[in-house]
């Protein structure tokens, strides 16, 4: 079904969605606002809010789903271990804000906290760095890819959202259950 296809009385985030990741945690918590816009709003959902928290990850702070951030926590570890070069001048650029996807009229992962927008190069990385992986952005997504997270590709190449697999782990470890 095409978005425009739904009926307009649908609750905006209870559509069933594009990415699987979308639908499933719009099955566990429900929409995570009453009104969801282009632009960055609060979370409004209770359950949702009860599981979000502000922690460090390497050099910044970050707001996020709470497995999210512990699993993004382990990431910058095992890169710090292995080539630290890779963090010198990362960037966060966004984690949890509640809005569509650019260009869509789906849910973005950002609005249930479990993606980030992370810049690792010091400016953009061409695309042809990024294809033939020797942009530091290109380097990093094999650690995230390893702990079951997606890459947004050279098109979104700054977002990174945890996979549906991992969430399905999350979700069987009830850690997604609020408390
Ligand atoms: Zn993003």
């Amino acid at each position: 079904m095409k978005p425009d296809e739904y009926p307009s009385s649908t609750p905006l985030g209870t559509r069933p969605s594009a990415d699987p990741t979308i639908s499933r945690l719009t099955e566990i918590f429900g929409p995570p606002s009453k009104n969801i816009g282009l632009n960055c709003g609060p979370v409004e959902n209770e359950a949702l809010q009860s599981l979000v928290v502000k922690d460090k990850i390497g050099p910044f702070t970050a707001t996020m789903l709470k497995p999210a951030l512990t699993s993004l926590q382990s990431i910058f570890s095992e890169i710090q271990k292995t080539d630290p070069d890779l963090l010198k001048n990362v960037t966060n650029l966004g984690t949890i804000c509640v809005r569509f996807g650019r260009g869509s009229s789906d849910l973005s992962t950002h609005a249930f906290g479990t993606a980030i927008d992370l810049r690792f190069d010091e400016s953009a990385p061409s695309s042809a760095s990024l294809a033939d992986g020797t942009a530091k952005q290109a380097k990093v997504v094999l650690f995230f890819e390893r702990a079951g997270w997606q890459w947004g590709g050279p098109s979104d190449y700054m977002h990174f959202q945890a996979g549906l697999p991992l969430i399905e782990k999350w979700i069987a470890a009830g850690e997604l259950t609020s408390k």
